[in-house]
């Protein structure tokens, strides 16, 4: 296609909030057969709300737990940790980060500190095995979370986001454009069938409880079946973002390094954006035919 043609597409999705890092990236798009959607942050809003919080240890108040995790979740970006520390609040308590020790993220499984003598682990059922426990079973399509005193199982917890306006419909003209979607997601699979529910079955596939790195691997078997795309908000959808043939990120509420690593950047958290954008990329490929 002609460069005037191109820069016409380029600017038309620009108005739209579709921010394509170079030109190459319009050809690409136009040839895409399959789209892997994160979920937090991506098809949800990534704005938990906890449902429900109980201690398991009779010697342990819920509040002094309540404190001492939204004391170590409040140095943690993830959006479960914002409703940790609301709900803490909420319970009147005053979260106090500069008392944690030894603080330390795990992508994809949670996050763990020191406070107040206890080494706290707060995370999904793969953060047991940092402490050193086993457990697992899923709630009614909520997220559940754990808490650990060491290696002692301290309290567990349930929350829950709601699908973005649009998902439905952005992900039901995708498939009417005859593209496969996907959902690769680190949240347990009762959330993450919880969300496929929401959509109307314009989600395909669904694969849960990952690390980013099985995010990664999946995204290179997809590309066997044909040109891949990853649209994801978070650290943890890095490494796909990066392997895919286009890695579209969510601008406003995506981590920096999700921002870097996209080839396209969506400047509002629509994802209906993403089906005008590749009808318009496709638009500008039947002019080169
Ligand atoms: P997604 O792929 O859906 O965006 P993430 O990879 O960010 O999810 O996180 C996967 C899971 O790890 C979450 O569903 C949660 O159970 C757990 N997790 C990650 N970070 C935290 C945290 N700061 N506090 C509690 N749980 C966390
Ligand atoms: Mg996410």
């Amino acid at each position: 296609s002609t460069p005037v043609a191109m820069f016409c597409a380029l600017s038309k999705a620009a108005r739209l909030g579709v921010l394509f890092k170079g030109a190459e990236h319009l050809e690409t798009l136009a040839r895409i057969k399959i789209m892997a959607f994160d979920k937090t942050g991506t098809i949800t809003r990534g704005e938990f709300l906890v449902a429900d919080f109980r201690s398991l240890q009779d010697n342990i108040s819920l509040n002094t737990l309540l404190y001492w995790i939204s004391s170590i979740e409040s140095k943690s970006s993830h959006p479960m940790a914002a409703a940790l520390v609301d709900f803490a609040r909420a319970h009147a308590i005053q979260p106090k980060p500069e008392k944690v020790e030894r603080f330390e993220i795990f992508p994809g499984e949670g996050i763990c500190g020191r406070i107040e003598g206890n080494d706290v682990y707060v995370g999904n059922w793969k953060i047991a095995s940092r402490a050193g426990c086993t457990v697992g079973f899923d709630v009614q399509g909520k997220s559940i979370g754990y808490v650990f005193l060491g290696s002692s199982p301290a309290g567990i917890f349930c929350l829950s986001d709601a699908c973005r306006t649009g998902a439905k419909e952005a992900l039901t003209e995708l498939k009417s454009m005859g593209i496969k979607t996907v959902m690769l997601t680190g949240d347990c699979y009762a959330a993450a069938k919880h969300a496929q529910d929401q959509l109307g079955g314009a989600l395909d596939v669904v694969h849960a409880q990952l690390l980013p790195q099985d995010k990664e691997r999946i995204i290179k078997e997809l590309q066997k079946e044909g040109p891949t795309a990853m649209i994801g908000d978070g650290v943890d959808d890095a490494p796909a973002l990066a392997t895919a043939d286009i890695g579209i990120s969510m601008g406003v509420s995506g981590s920096a390094l999700a921002t870097e690593t996209g080839d396209i950047i969506l400047m509002s958290n629509d994802i209906q954006r993403i089906p005008k954008a590749s009808r318009i990329a496709k638009k500008v490929r039947q002019k080169i035919i």
